[in-house]
């Protein structure tokens, strides 16, 4: 991958290099890593109408990104895992349904690095979690237009190049992130409209493409998803964090409809409460009873989630995941 040569571009905040299997950290006569007795989980956790992603390494090192409208929920969703410190906060933009709880997730789980983007748009609550910050004495980092490689143990993510700051629409401020584990990748890109992700979709189209699982920006809005994207990031499943009766009307009946004709299912949090994804960089499972073991290589036998017809022809053309890992990506 042509973005990730130059050195300059790898930033490695020390998350990895203690862990077991830290990729940047084995020495020559070590041999290759042993594989990871713990998955990665990834929880899209019902905060509500808003947005709250906690990711856990199989190493442990936990992230988050955003912490829904309200000052406790996502707290309480970290302290029923057990978490009691987040290595790594992203804010994804600065509109209530992405920080309400994240002054709080800062001063109780001190995150050890805070990303958030240097957008105009603030207001008194949004301040406050910066105080809080500064406060911790916690590490800020602002995205810039190159992407940036975060090593959560051994799960890479991908700060997505920032296309620069838009003084009229806070939501195409958003922070995108790509994370890859193995063969299994999720794609969030905050709440960002059809002008940031355009940016993205036209510049830097390798950091979108061939995606496992694609959380819908805006929460299934019509402006958080277009055919452009998902021709390019070709999700196995969507996820959308939203409350149940919502007054925007998400997910819109354009989003869902859209899916649909893709054959992209889509799991949403106000109906199924919290969407546990969990992978061992092979394979993936959806955790709720009753649903089967599904894996992430594409094209490879009866492992597809999607079933609509058409979406086998289009998958069969695409790259295998193993030919993407061995290329270097990670
Ligand atoms: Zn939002």
């Amino acid at each position: 991958m042509k973005f990730l040569k130059p050195l300059r571009y790898l930033v490695v905040l020390g998350l990895a290099l203690a862990a077991a299997g830290g990729l940047p950290a084995r020495g020559q006569d070590e041999g290759p890593a042993p594989p990871a007795s713990r998955p990665l989980i990834v929880d899209f956790l019902d905060v509500g109408q808003g947005d709250s992603i906690l990711i856990r390494s199989p190493e442990g090192k936990v992230a988050l990104i955003d912490a829904g409208p309200t000052r406790d929920a996502t707290a309480a969703h970290l302290k029923s895992r057990g978490i009691d410190s987040v290595d790594i906060a992203i804010l994804t933009h600065h509109h209530l349904d992405h920080f309400g709880g994240m002054e709080r997730v800062v001063r109780e789980f001190k995150p050890k690095y805070f990303v958030v983007t240097g957008s105009s748009h603030t207001t008194k609550s949004f301040l406050k979690v910066l105080e809080a910050v500064r406060d911790q004495g916690i590490t800020s980092i602002e995205p810039t237009a190159k992407p940036r490689r975060i090593e959560l143990g051994s799960v890479l993510l991908t700060i997505l190049p920032q296309p620069p700051y838009s003084t009229d629409e806070e939501n195409d401020n958003s922070i995108g992130v790509r994370l890859d584990y193995g063969g299994f990748s999720v794609l969030m890109t905050g709440d960002s409209e059809e002008t940031e992700r355009a940016t993205w979709v036209s510049k830097n189209p390798d950091l979108l493409r061939e995606c496992t699982v694609l959380k819908l920006a805006h929460h299934g809005s019509r402006n958080g998803t277009d055919e452009g994207l998902l021709d390019l990031v070709r999700p196995e499943i969507a996820v959308a964090s939203l409350a149940t009766g919502n007054s925007y009307g998400h997910p819109h009946s354009e989003t869902v409809s859209l899916l649909r004709r893709e054959g992209i299912p889509l799991l949403r949090t106000d109906q199924r409460g919290t969407v546990t994804i969990v992978s061992n960089g092979e394979s993936w499972n959806l955790v709720k009873p009753g649903l089967a073991k599904r894996k992430s290589s594409r094209g490879s036998g009866d492992d597809r989630v999607a079933t609509a017809s058409g979406r086998e022809g289009r998958t069969a053309a695409k790259p295998s995941r193993s030919s993407r890992t061995k290329s270097g990506w990670r």
